[in-house]
């Protein structure tokens, strides 16, 4: 049988109104049976989410600040979402324990997933399923990081007895036994742990938007949603700022073959964005995929007479990197001259240290750090197959009178890595879209 495990982000868990639309959605489908929430994002422009509620009132108490007020503001938006909803659910008990516990020195984690976890409460209680509490059956190893294979040998045993569970998202445990989240936007991690654990044909994320879209709304107006995307190409793009689903999100369903439709609570008869490993079975024409970007990197040009010569150059240059504990994100090169394309944090208070270290150990002829970088990806698996690429982007920017300070292709030829000034970011990104989408 079809089976579908589904997560709702946090403005589609925001009042009773979103509540409701989440009901009709998992009951249109008996295969809709394991439900992840979130914790109550944003009603409106302006608004707060929970888990930043949260985060405030554990602050408070770290200063013995008094958080009345602010954690009823919490304790008020989950009364107001089961009286309009009709619940006869009382957590007045768990209020208390958990206000207790934030004056009582609760470890950080352990407060914000509260968020998830009252959430979970209520909507196990309003669509009639099964309460799972991911905190013992989602584990962290001792060094922090998730233990995939312990998790899932676990969690798939509990929920082969629950017909129909709902999990919060966003948190686990440790060896232990307390809480601990993943980073933000950490319940995209559990919904795709829940969809490999129970073995699922697809995860359905349900989000605010119709999909994932080729550019970020906030800078092309409209921007068209991508029907199919495979895992890697998603990679490229979340990388470089398209953060729909949290980047880790697609480890576990990506081991386990089973794709990802992202989906929007407020329009459901969209079919949102079907993301898969092979995307071959699907026609599509397009050459582009998406584009994203970035600002605020630098790069470190190295120049040396001869460097392609000089056996060890390239070595040397990313010991030093190695040295000042600085990553790198592009490494572009010539005959001689070298790049290191770097996130300007990192270079904070490093600048000297890796200038005098690379200088020690090449003697190039001259170095120059240059701010105020944007990168911008250009990803499509369809530039495998398409000839001149790379020419109409230069021509697009060229006729936008946009210079390209940089320019990396993957070996996969699956991205094209364009480096422009950060004046200049909106504009390129929006000439890349109307020359290849619209
Ligand atoms: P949720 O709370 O449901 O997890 P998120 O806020 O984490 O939702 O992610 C959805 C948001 O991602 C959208 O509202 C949109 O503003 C933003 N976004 C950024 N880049 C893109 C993109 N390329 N396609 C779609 N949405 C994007
Ligand atoms: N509520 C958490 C956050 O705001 C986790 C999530 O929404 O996925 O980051
Ligand atoms: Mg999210």
């Amino acid at each position: 049988m079809n089976l579908k495990v589904l997560k709702f982000g946090g403005s589609s868990l925001a009042d009773a109104a979103q509540f409701q639309k989440v009901k009709a959605i998992v009951e249109a489908e008996p295969s809709r049976r394991y439900v992840i929430p979130s914790a109550p994002g944003k009603r409106f422009s302006g608004d707060a989410k929970v888990t930043d509620l949260l985060y405030s009132c554990f602050d408070q108490a770290q200063l013995d600040q008094d958080i009345d007020e602010s954690f009823d503001r919490i304790v008020k938006r989950y009364e107001e979402i089961i009286s309009e909803l009709g619940l006869t659910l009382d957590l007045q008990r768990e209020f208390e324990i958990i206000k207790t516990s934030i004056l009582h020195n609760a470890g950080r984690d352990y407060v914000a997933s509260r968020g998830e976890y009252l959430n979970g409460l209520i909507l196990a209680n309003y669509l009639g399923f099964d309460f799972i509490d991911p905190q013992k059956y989602i584990f962290f190893k001792e060094n922090g990081s998730f233990d995939s294979e312990r998790t899932n040998v676990i969690l798939s045993a509990v929920l082969k007895g629950h017909q129909h569970a709902v999990i919060p998202g966003f948190y686990g445990s440790m060896p232990n036994g307390t809480i601990k989240t993943f980073s933000r936007g950490g319940s995209d991690i559990t919904g795709s742990i829940v969809a490999r654990a129970v073995g699922a044909d697809l995860y359905e994320n349900w989000t605010d938007v119709s999909g994932f879209l080729m550019a970020d709304p906030r800078i092309i107006d409209n921007p068209k949603v991508i029907d199919v995307i495979t895992y890697k190409e998603l990679r490229e793009l979340s990388y470089m700022g398209a953060t729909v689903l949290h980047e880790d999100a697609i480890f576990p369903v990506r081991y386990a073959g089973i794709p990802i439709n992202i989906r929007n609570t407020n329009c459901p008869q969209d079919s949102g964005t079907m993301i898969v490993s092979d995307a071959s079975s699907y026609n599509s024409d397009n050459i582009i995929t998406g584009i994203a970007g970035k600002v605020g990197f630098s790069s470190i040009a190295v120049e040396k007479d001869m460097m392609n010569s000089e056996i060890g150059f390239g070595k040397r240059v990313l010991e030093a990197l190695e040295k000042s504990e600085i990553c790198f994100e592009h490494l572009p090169s010539g005959i001689d001259t070298m790049s290191v394309i770097i996130n300007t944090k990192e270079l904070e208070g490093k600048r000297d240290f890796i200038l005098s270290e690379i200088c020690r150990l090449t003697v190039p002829d001259s170095i120059e750090i240059e701010d105020n970088l944007a990168l911008i990806a250009v990803v499509g698996r369809g530039m495998v197959k398409a000839k001149g690429t790379a020419a109409r982007i230069f021509s697009a920017l060229a006729d936008a009178s946009i210079n390209i300070k940089m320019i990396d292709q993957g070996s996969s030829e699956l991205n094209i890595i364009i480096g422009v000034e950060d004046k200049d970011y909106i504009a390129a990104l929006q000439a890349i879209y109307a020359e290849f989408i619209g």
